[in-house]
């Protein structure tokens, strides 16, 4: 089905539906927050009746999002859930919302997302890979529904945008995206506000792990590509939480003849002693990194990818090397 058709079928869902629980994906960052949250105030503003959800462990959320007016984000499945129509936000497959009430049989399921590798486990299915963010799509659904783009409508999915395109520098910046932020901005959204509570006024903590991050990076395979790593040491005696390694791996893109960066980090919480999180960055594209990601149980986009992996680091450092030089 192309991605019109499928379009109009969310649209006559939307339209149709009375009550909705939106969700999005676990560790939600900018564009699961942003989606989330503008698909609620739309779906609210077109008289509908929706309640986000999101798991309480997701809380507190990472320091940039917590400005958000995310209030009325529910912990706990509503009580008529049966009756509700769950609509899931920036989410590629089914497993990155692992709630039991989510993932039982029987519950009618909306999916709205942009991740190419989607295994399409709605009822029904948005998926436009062409899309820079999930806010994106929920910004073309507005339209379509003929909504007002108010503020509060606009302000979430303009995080969404920011975050996902990397301030509309990575490649799923299109002409698409560009004209999204001219018309939020037309709508009066408060750009510059939004960029102040995302990148700036957060913890000392942070750029210490930053420090870090960019003392212990080594160069592998002639430079083709560069990685670090940061311990539970690091984090602990910085004061850092693990979101704040967000935006670490960026930093090492800039690196000549990086092909792929990549970043590694302990995980912090006691249940996942000795679990990495990797996140991989494809500069030119040239390298498909969820190729990797997917080999290590996950998963993302071409150009920007993640998984989570019991491999000591070594061990993971060269799996990802060769799964790199096999594409080059
Ligand atoms: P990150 O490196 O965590 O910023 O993630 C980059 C991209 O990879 C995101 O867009 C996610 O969709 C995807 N991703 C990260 N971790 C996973 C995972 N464990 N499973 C599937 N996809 C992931
Ligand atoms: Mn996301
Ligand atoms: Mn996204």
């Amino acid at each position: 089905m192309s991605v019109a058709v499928e379009m109009d079928a969310v649209v006559e869902e939307l339209r149709s539906v009375q009550k909705f629980l939106l969700t999005t994906h676990e560790n939600p960052d900018g564009d699961a927050l942003g989606s989330l949250l503008g698909m609620h105030e739309l779906l609210k503003q077109l008289g509908k009746d929706s309640v986000m959800f999101l798991a309480a462990e997701e809380f507190p959320l990472p320091w940039e999002y917590r400005r958000m007016p995310l209030e009325e984000v529910q912990n706990e499945p509503p009580a008529d859930l049966e009756e509700r129509t769950v609509v899931f936000l920036d989410c590629g497959n089914i497993d990155r919302m692992p709630v039991d009430f989510l993932q039982r049989d029987g519950i009618h399921i909306v999916n709205v997302d942009h991740h190419h590798d989607n295994t399409r486990f709605g009822t029904v299915n948005l998926v436009d890979s062409g899309a820079s963010c999930t806010a994106e799509i929920v910004w073309e659904l507005a339209k379509e529904l003929g909504a007002e783009i108010t503020p509060v409508i606009g302000d979430p999915l303009y995080v969404g945008l920011v975050t996902d395109t990397g301030k509309f520098m990575y490649t799923n910046t299109s002409s698409r995206s560009h004209r999204m932020a001219a018309e939020l901005i037309d709508a009066g959204i408060d750009a510059h506000g939004i960029y102040r509570r995302l990148y700036e006024d957060l913890p000392y903590g942070r750029l210490q792990l930053l420090a870090r991050a960019l003392n212990a990076v080594q160069r592998f395979d002639g430079g083709v590509v560069t990685a670090t790593s940061l311990t539970r040491g690091d984090f602990a005696e910085t004061g850092a939480v693990e979101s704040d390694s967000e935006g670490i791996v960026d930093h090492l893109r800039s690196v000549e003849g990086t092909k792929v960066a990549v970043l590694v980090r302990e995980l912090l919480s006691d249940d996942r002693h000795g679990i990495r999180k990797v996140s991989m960055r494809s500069t030119d594209g040239t390298v498909d990194v969820s190729l990797i990601a997917r080999g290590l149980g996950g998963g993302g986009h071409r150009q920007a990818a993640g998984a989570s992996s019991d491999l000591p680091l070594d061990e993971l450092f060269n799996t990802i090397r060769k799964g790199i030089f096999e594409q080059l």
